[in-house]
C-alpha cells in the first residue's frame, strides 16, 4: 500500500506532495472528525486548489527516476482517476528501508534524526499525541513499519491522510526525543556534520547552527536555524527545509543542547559591521 517508498529518490515530488497533503490536513482537522471522511467529497476534494502550486514545482525538480515520484506527480497533475491499484507498481514488500530512515532521507528533512523504535514503541513517551493527531494509530503503525490490514480498505486520499499523519506524529515524537540523552546524541553527529547549515552572517565565519522552533505548537511557524554564535535565528537556506513545522524541533532544543555539551558553545564574535560612507563611519544623533 505505502508504495512511495520503494525509491529513496523520490524527493521532489514528495515535498510537493507534502504540502497538497497538508493543505488537506488542514482543511481536514478544521472539521475534526476522522473517521467519516470515507466519502470522497469532504477533506478530500481540497488539494486542487493547491495543484497549482504543485505543478509548477513538480516539473522543475521532479527528474528523480522512481517510478514511484512519477505516480504521485501523476496524481497530481491529472488530479482524481488514479485512485486505486496502481499503488502495486512499486512492490512495497521489496524494500528493506524502514519509514523513519525514508522519511528522514527526503529532501528537505535534513534536519530529523532517526527517532529509535524503543522510543516510540514506549507508550509514555507518546503521552497526549494521540489527541493531536489524526488517524493515530494508523500514523503509529506506519511510522514503526507495522504491517495494518486496515490500508487495503483506505482510498488513495486516505492513505494520504495517514501518511501526513505520520509525518506530524513523527515530527511530534521527534521534539520530545531531541531533548532525551540518546536524541541528543543523535543530533550532536548531525551537528558535527554541518547538516544544520551554517550561520550567514559573515562575522560568524560559518558557525555551524542548530534548529529551532519559534513556537512549540504546531502549524504556528517554520522552522528556523539558530547561530550560537551571534545567537540570533535565520531562516534555513532550503526552501524544503523552510517548509517544515518548527515545532517539531521546540523552542528549547538548541538551548539546551548547548548546555549539555558546553564545549561547543562558540566564543561571542569578536568583530562586528560598521557602516561606511567614503570610509567615514556614520555619524548616529
Ligand atoms: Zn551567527
Amino acid at each position: 500500500m505505502y508504495r512511495d517508498r520503494g525509491g529513496g529518490s523520490s524527493k521532489g515530488g514528495e515535498m510537493l506532495d507534502r504540502k497538497r497533503i497538508n493543505d488537506a490536513l488542514d482543511k481536514h482537522l478544521e472539521k475534526s472528525s476522522p473517521s467519516t471522511s470515507r466519502n470522497k467529497g469532504s477533506a478530500i476534494a481540497v488539494p486542487s486548489t493547491s495543484t497549482a502550486v504543485g505543478k509548477h514545482i513538480d516539473h522543475r525538480d521532479n527528474r528523480s527516476s522512481s517510478n514511484l515520484a512519477t505516480n504521485k506527480n501523476k496524481c497530481s497533475d491529472e488530479e482524481s482517476e488514479t485512485d486505486s491499484e496502481e499503488s502495486d507498481v512499486s512492490g512495497s514488500d521489496g524494500d528493506d528501508t524502514s519509514w523513519i530512515s525514508w522519511f528522514c532521507n527526503l529532501r528537505g528533512n535534513e534536519f530529523f534524526c532517526e527517532v529509535d523504535d524503543e522510543y516510540i514503541q514506549d507508550d509514555f513517551n507518546l503521552c497526549g499525541l494521540s489527541n493531536q493527531v489524526p488517524y493515530y494509530d494508523y500514523a503509529l503503525d506506519l511510522i514503526l513499519d507495522v504491517e495494518s490490514s486496515h490500508g487495503d480498505m483506505f482510498t488513495e486520499e486516505q492513505n494520504e491522510m495517514v501518511e501526513s499523519a505520520a509525518e506530524m506524529l513523527y515530527g511530534l515524537i521527534h521534539v520530545r526525543y531531541i531533548l532525551t540523552t540518546k536524541g541528543m546524541a543523535a543530533m550532536l553527529e548531525k551537528y558535527k556534520n554541518y547538516d544544520f547549515g551554517r550561520c550567514p552572517r559573515v562575522y560568524c565565519c560559518g558557525q555551524p547552527c542548530l534548529p529551532v522552533g519559534q513556537s512549540d505548537i504546531p502549524r504556528s511557524s517554520t522552522v528556523k536555524i539558530y547561530c550560537p554564535k551571534c545567537e540570533d535565528i535565520y531562516y534555513p537556506r532550503s526552501k524544503y527545509q523552510g517548509n517544515i513545522d518548527g515545532a517539531y524541533f521546540g523552542t528549547t532544543f538548541p538551548h539546551l543542547f548547548l548546555m549539555t555539551y558546553g564545549h561547543l558553545k562558540p566564543q561571542k564574535p569578536t568583530q562586528s559591521y560598521v557602516p561606511r560612507v567614503f570610509g567615514f563611519k556614520i555619524h548616529r544623533p
